[in-house]
């Protein structure tokens, strides 16, 4: 969709995207915020409601009609994770596994064949799916992953181990999610992406990785590979071309994690707006106090800041190329340490209360965390960063 942005608030964008927000904003009221605190403390992936968004046309939010997704755009991401991230960080990122780092990048890279084979279901909700990227011992140094495939009576033979994989698992027995998009190597050490089914002989679920800081509303597992038998059919792109789908894939999940600390921020400067006007000390309204004016008026100036960036991104962002990689690695980088420093201050405006599940801002925090590590660490992008700006010239 290219849009007249002459025409267009950047924070409203179209009536479509309108709609959408207006569609984010009740079901995250209706159903979101009622169940987040609980699942975030008994560690549990609440499976029916996701599969629910799948009704709501959420799933395949990016993905192409003809396959059963809802067509829309960049924008539209940004959407969806800020608002369901102000209630609900854990479920966002299993969201965002499922959604733009499966789905959405089946729906860019995969072939017809493929799309029809697999968009439908993972847009219905019928599948669950993940992407393995990160193994034990790489994660910033993607080209020191040690898991290997090599083709074999006209199929190809994985073996190896992906670790910290969002969705990885559906549940405590171990239940595997439906499909992984999986990036792996050959003995060559160029790049290849499989779609892994969970039928697939010599595939399972190590360990469902328990006691994580924040997101615990999301499951993180463990994936071994041992002589795992996947069919051709299954090898997504040409073999040792997956640089460039990797890297693409990279743009939009980095940005949607970006909208994700304007979700976490915008719920945090509400619940420290509320509580400053309600709570009195020294006879006064809290909020009469100047430190405490300080935490309010800079953190609503930094998310400000950053919602800007965050949307002029998505503006200028199409989801089918390649070429915005200095600002999403630098948009991610500035929202996931704005809505940590954002949280923390709501914790601190809360005093005693923010640092009980009750009041949200602490869990807020501890998910916050997570996007300083997640989809690229803050050193990773820093480098990247530094890197473009000499190619650009800057
Ligand atoms: C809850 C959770 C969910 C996740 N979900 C997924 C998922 O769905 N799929 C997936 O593939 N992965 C996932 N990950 C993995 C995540 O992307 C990695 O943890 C992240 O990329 C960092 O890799 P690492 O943990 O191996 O740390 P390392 O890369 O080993 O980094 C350790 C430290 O060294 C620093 N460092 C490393 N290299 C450099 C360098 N060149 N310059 C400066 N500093 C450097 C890092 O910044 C960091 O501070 C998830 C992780 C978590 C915690």
């Amino acid at each position: 969709m290219a849009l007249d942005w002459q025409k267009y608030d950047l924070f409203q964008g179209t009536e479509e995207h309108q709609l959408l927000r207006q569609t984010m904003v009740s079901f995250v009221k209706d159903e979101i915020e009622g169940q987040a605190l609980q699942n975030d403390r008994e560690e549990l992936f609440n499976l029916k409601l996701f599969k629910k968004m799948g009704s709501l046309g959420l799933l395949g939010l990016t993905v192409d009609p003809a396959f059963g997704g809802a067509g829309m755009d960049t924008l539209s991401s940004v959407i969806v994770h800020e608002e369901l991230s102000s209630s609900d960080p854990g479920f966002c990122l299993a969201y965002l596994a499922h959604t733009m780092l499966c789905a959405h990048n089946i729906s860019i890279n995969a072939n017809e064949e493929q799309k029809k084979r697999w968009l439908p279901k993972l847009c219905s909700g019928e599948w669950v799916g993940a992407m393995a990227m990160s193994e034990a011992e790489a994660g910033t140094d993607v080209f020191g992953m040690k898991s290997r495939f090599v083709e074999k009576d006209n199929h190809f033979i994985l073996n190896g181990r992906k670790m910290w994989i969002t969705n990885g698992t559906l549940d405590e027995n171990n239940t595997p999610a439906d499909c992984v998009l999986l990036y792996t190597q050959s003995s060559k050490k160029e790049i290849s992406t499989f779609l892994i089914e969970k039928s697939f002989e010599g595939y399972h679920v190590g360990q469902k990785i328990k006691d994580k800081t924040g997101m615990r509303a999301s499951n993180t597992a463990e994936l071994v590979f041992n002589d795992c038998k996947i069919p051709k059919e299954n090898l997504i792109g040409k073999e040792g071309d997956s640089l460039t789908h990797m890297m693409r894939n990279l743009e939009i999940e980095r940005l949607s994690l970006a909208a994700m600390g304007l979700g976490i921020a915008k719920r945090c400067l509400r619940e420290m707006n509320r509580y400053a006007n309600e709570r009195e000390s020294f006879g006064k309204k809290i909020r009469n106090f100047g430190q405490i004016q300080k935490y309010l008026s800079e953190s609503y100036a930094e998310y400000m800041a950053c919602r800007t960036y965050v949307y002029n991104t998505a503006r200028t962002m199409k989801l089918d190329q390649f070429g915005q990689r200095l600002n999403s690695d630098a948009v991610k980088l500035a929202s996931a340490q704005m809505a940590k420093k954002v949280a923390d201050r709501a914790i601190q405006v809360l005093g005693g209360y923010g640092y009980v599940g009750e009041y949200h801002v602490e869990r807020l925090w501890r998910d916050a965390k997570l996007l300083e590590i997640g989809g690229g660490t803050n050193e990773a992008l820093e480098k990247n960063i530094t890197k473009e700006m000499e190619e650009k010239k800057f």
